[in-house]
C-alpha cells in the first residue's frame, strides 16, 4: 500500500503549509496523479478520502486529475497515447522518442480557509 503512505505525505505537506499561512482549514485540493508515475489514481484517492479524516482536510473536495503519457514517435511521426511506460508506437512498433506527460504527482493547488 504505497499509495496510503504518500496519501499521508501529501497530507502532512499540504497541512505544514496551510499552518504557515495560518488557515483553519482547506477547502480544496487540486491533486496531478500521472498514469505512468507508479501511482494509481484510484487507491490514492480513497487512501486520501480514508486519512483526512480529523485533519485540516476533513471537508476538502479532492480533486484528482489523471494525466495520460503521449508518445511522439519519430520514426513514423505519430502521436500517441500510453497507457504503460514501456509501449511501443501503435503504428510502427518503435518505442517513442519522446513521452509527453504522465509522470505527474504533484499538489498542483489548493484553498485555504482563514
Ligand atoms: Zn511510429
Amino acid at each position: 500500500m504505497h499509495e496510503l503512505s504518500l496519501a499521508a505525505e501529501v497530507i502532512k505537506l499540504v497541512e505544514k503549509e496551510a499552518g504557515l499561512n495560518h488557515a483553519s482549514a482547506i477547502s480544496e485540493i487540486t491533486i496531478e496523479v500521472g498514469n505512468i508515475s507508479g501511482i494509481e489514481a484510484e487507491p490514492f484517492e480513497s487512501a486520501l478520502r480514508i486519512l483526512t479524516e480529523g485533519t485540516m482536510l476533513e471537508k476538502s473536495s479532492l480533486n484528482i486529475v489523471k494525466i495520460k503519457a503521449r508518445g511522439n514517435c519519430l520514426n513514423c511521426k505519430s502521436d500517441f497515447e500510453m497507457n504503460f511506460r514501456m509501449d511501443t508506437c501503435p503504428q510502427c512498433g518503435a518505442f517513442p522518442s519522446e513521452i509527453t506527460g504522465g509522470n505527474e504527482f504533484r499538489v498542483v493547488s489548493m484553498l485555504i480557509e482563514d
